[in-house]
Parts: structure tokens; C-alpha cells; sequence
């Protein structure tokens, strides 16, 4: 793997610097006091391109390949964690589901509106109920004339409250465990479906987390995404991309987690000198700087493997098994450094905590990767 960055490459990276910088920065901590983020800024991410990364240019999109998708959303990711994820499901999980498994008439229905930020996409596969054992989901679409009627509930989705399109996974068929799963692009304004904000996140409290309750909600036989019966193939597949881009997220913040670790213990005094002149301040840096490191190249590996049509699976996993906890590590050895000023939010480093924790749970926890990276070696499922 050349780990040269080409001069688009760089060039997207530099743009996204100073989008951060521009956009999202100045307002990080009034958004997660509001629990809020401005929801101008899906417009912002489409116009400057970040909403249409990886999708072709007639759909809307403005092309470039998975490493610089990673690329913007590790600057995402030390910016915001809570502006990054929108771009993860809105791009990530839904446009780029659609790109892959959609027919023309989908993708010319959507791509356009998800990638410019006029419309913005969720995915609701978690339920209630059903978190992990996805497979195991319980909504039903019902088969009528030439239409789906769905009933069913899903939790913790993403820009719930926010998105004009879930992404939704429902049981069409009798059969049991996830053969008789399909995938629907579902209006959010189809009558039947209510939407209720989930309050009191630890992190990520920019981000519209919402619970879905569908009643009745009735679409065209024409708003099924893939094949009847493949929905857990459609949710599995944008998951594996959709790792790679939470490990990518997971970078930044251990980026931004040593960034700050570094000014804070060049500035802050105690016994005479500056506390980066301490060893054991020093070791807490240096650890963050090697996660960083390894969590950045395990996660390009995988843009890598993807731009060059490979297999790349596990190896998603494997990143975002270890970029996540790494990041969690990073942000926790960054607050360590500031000492009590890391506890409050005048200071970046509690949010980046915050913010990290639910990397090691969403898109399959710790436990759900390590089990994908194990069948992967063994050749037995142990789910
Ligand atoms: P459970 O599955 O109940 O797991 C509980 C514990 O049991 C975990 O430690 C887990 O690792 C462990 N466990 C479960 N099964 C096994 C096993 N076989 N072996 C070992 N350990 C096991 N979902 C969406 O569909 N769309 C979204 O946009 C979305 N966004 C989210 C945003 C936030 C802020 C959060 C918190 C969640 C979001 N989720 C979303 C849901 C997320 O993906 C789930 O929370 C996650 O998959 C875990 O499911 P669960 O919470 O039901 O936990």
C-alpha cells in the first residue's frame, strides 16, 4: 500500500481542515450544550462535496475514492463527532446503500437530494428489542396489492428526527432469522410513522437520535431496495463500509485527543516547569500518539483494499474494533493530562470521551466485531 496521499487526496484533506476549522470548531461546544448541532450545516457539508464522496458524479456526487471519504471523515471526526456521523449515515449507511443495491429509478430519486444536503437519509436497523441479534428483527412488511404495509418500531436511528428517508429493514417472509428480512427507502413523511427524540446521551449530543414507531405505514412494492429476501445482505453490506467510516471518526478524535494533549501540557506548569517535561505526562502523550498512528493505518488498509476491490470485511471490523477503543483510550490519557480542567467543557477533552464511548457500541459492539474477526479465522460462527 502506497501511503503516499496523491494531490486530491491532499487537497480534500486541506479542504476539510479548514471546514472544521471554519464551520464546525467555533460552535462545538454551544451545539453540545444545546444538544444540537446547527442543522444548517447538512446544506454546507453537500455544497463543499462532503455528502456526495465515493458517488458517482451523474447521481449528484462528487466522486473521489474511499481513502479520501476517510480522509474528510477523520477531520469530521476531530471536529465533531456529532456533524461526522450525520455524513456516516446520511452518505455512509444510506446514499451509498442506494448507489450499491438501488435501481435507476431509486437512485435518481434520492442520490441527488442525499448528496447536495437537501434531503438527509437515516438507517433503522436496531429495535427495541433487537440490538445486536440483528438478524432477528421483528417489524413486519405485509404484502397488499402493490403496496407493503409496515408496522414495527426501531431505536437509537441516526438523524431519526431529522431525515426525509429511512432506510429501513422489515420481515417480508415466514422465514426465520434474517432470510426473510428486505430493506424499504421509507419516506419519513408517510403517514404512520412517528418520530420521538432520545434525550440524555452521554455523547454525541449534537446528533438528532431518534425512535421510529411505524404503524400502518404503507409504500409502493416500488420502495423495496434489492431483492425481496436480501435486506440483511443490504444492512451487512453498508455496515462493512460503514465501519471503516466510524474507525476513520474514531482517528480524529484520537487526533484531536493528542493535538490538545500536546498544547495543553506546553502551556500548564506545575513543580517549576511545564508538565510535558514530566515523563509519566509524557508516556500519556506518547501512548496516544502510537494509537492514533496504528488506528489511522488499519483504517486506510481498509479504503485501500476497497479502491482496489478486494475483500475487505474483517478488516473493517478489525479498524473499527481498534480505532474505537483506541479512541476511547486517546481521549481518556488527553483528559488525564489536563487534570481538572479535562472535566469541565471550556476544555475539548471530556467531549471527546463522551463522544468516543458509543464508537466501541454502534455499528456492532467490540464483542460483535471481535465475533466477525473470529468466524473470519475459524471458520466457525460463534453469534
Ligand atoms: P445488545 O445487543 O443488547 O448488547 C448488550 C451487550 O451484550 C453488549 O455488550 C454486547 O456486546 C453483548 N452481546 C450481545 N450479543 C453478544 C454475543 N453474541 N456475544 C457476546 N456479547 C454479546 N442503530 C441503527 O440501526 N441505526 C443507527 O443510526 C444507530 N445509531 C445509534 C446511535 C447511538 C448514539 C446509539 C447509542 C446507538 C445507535 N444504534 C443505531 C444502535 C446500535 O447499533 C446498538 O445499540 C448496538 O448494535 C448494540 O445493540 P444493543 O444496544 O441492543 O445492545
Amino acid at each position: 500500500m502506497n501511503l503516499e496521499l496523491s494531490e486530491e487526496q491532499n487537497a480534500v484533506r486541506q479542504l476539510a481542515r479548514d471546514f472544521v476549522d471554519r464551520e464546525i470548531a467555533p460552535h462545538v461546544v454551544e451545539w453540545d450544550r444545546a444538544e444540537s448541532v446547527d442543522r444548517g450545516i447538512v446544506k454546507k457539508l453537500g455544497e463543499v462535496g462532503f455528502l456526495g464522496l465515493t458517488i458517482d458524479e451523474e447521481y449528484g456526487g462528487s466522486g473521489g475514492d474511499h481513502l479520501a471519504y476517510c480522509l474528510v471523515t477523520e477531520e469530521l471526526g476531530r471536529g465533531d463527532s456529532s456533524v461526522r456521523g450525520i455524513v456516516s449515515v446520511s452518505l455512509g449507511l444510506v446514499a451509498k446503500t442506494i448507489a450499491s443495491w438501488g435501481n435507476e429509478e431509486q437512485k435518481r430519486k434520492w442520490l441527488p437530494g442525499l448528496t447536495s444536503g437537501e434531503y438527509v437519509g437515516c438507517f433503522g436497523l436496531t429495535e427495541p428489542g433487537t440490538g445486536s441479534d440483528a438478524g432477528n428483527l421483528a417489524p413486519k412488511a405485509v404484502r397488499d396489492g402493490d403496496s407493503y404495509v409496515i408496522d414495527g418500531a426501531k431505536m437509537f436511528i441516526t438523524n431519526g428526527t431529522w431525515a426525509d428517508v429511512v432506510l429501513l429493514f422489515a420481515r417480508t417472509g415466514p422465514e426465520p432469522g434474517h432470510r426473510g428480512v428486505s430493506a424499504f427507502l421509507v419516506p419519513t413523511d408517510t403517514p404512520g410513522l412517528t418520530r420521538r427524540t432520545v434525550h440524555g446521551k452521554l455523547g454525541l449530543r449534537g446528533q438528532a437520535t431518534a425512535e421510529l414507531v411505524l404503524e400502518g405505514v404503507r409504500v409502493p412494492a416500488s420502495a423495496m431496495l434489492g431483492p425481496e429476501g436480501k435486506g440483511f445482505s443490504v444492512a451487512m453490506s453498508a455496515l462493512a463500509k460503514g465501519r471503516m467510516s466510524v474507525a476513520a471518526g474514531c482517528v480524529g478524535i484520537a487526533q484531536a485527543a493528542l493535538d490538545a494533549a500536546v498544547t495543553y501540557a506546553g502551556q500548564r506548569e506545575q513543580f517549576g516547569k511545564p508538565i510535558a517535561q514530566h515523563q509519566l505526562v509524557q508516556e500519556l502523550i506518547s501512548d496516544i500518539a502510537v494509537d492514533v498512528d496504528a488506528a489511522r493505518l488499519l483504517t486506510w488498509r481498509v479504503a485501500d483494499l476497497i479502491d482496489r476491490g478486494q475483500p475487505f470485511t474483517t478488516e473493517s471490523s478489525k479498524a473499527k474494533l481498534f480505532a474505537s477503543e483506541a479512541a476511547v483510550r486517546a481521549a481518556n490519557n488527553a483528559l488525564q493530562v489536563f487534570g481538572g480542567y479535562g472535566y469541565i467543557d471550556e476544555y475539548p477533552v471530556g467531549k471527546l470521551l463522551r463522544d468516543a464511548r458509543v464508537m466501541t457500541l454502534y455499528e456492532g459492539t467490540s464483542q460483535i466485531q471481535k465475533l466477525v474477526i473470529g468466524r473470519a479465522l475459524t471458520g466457525i460462527s460463534a453469534f
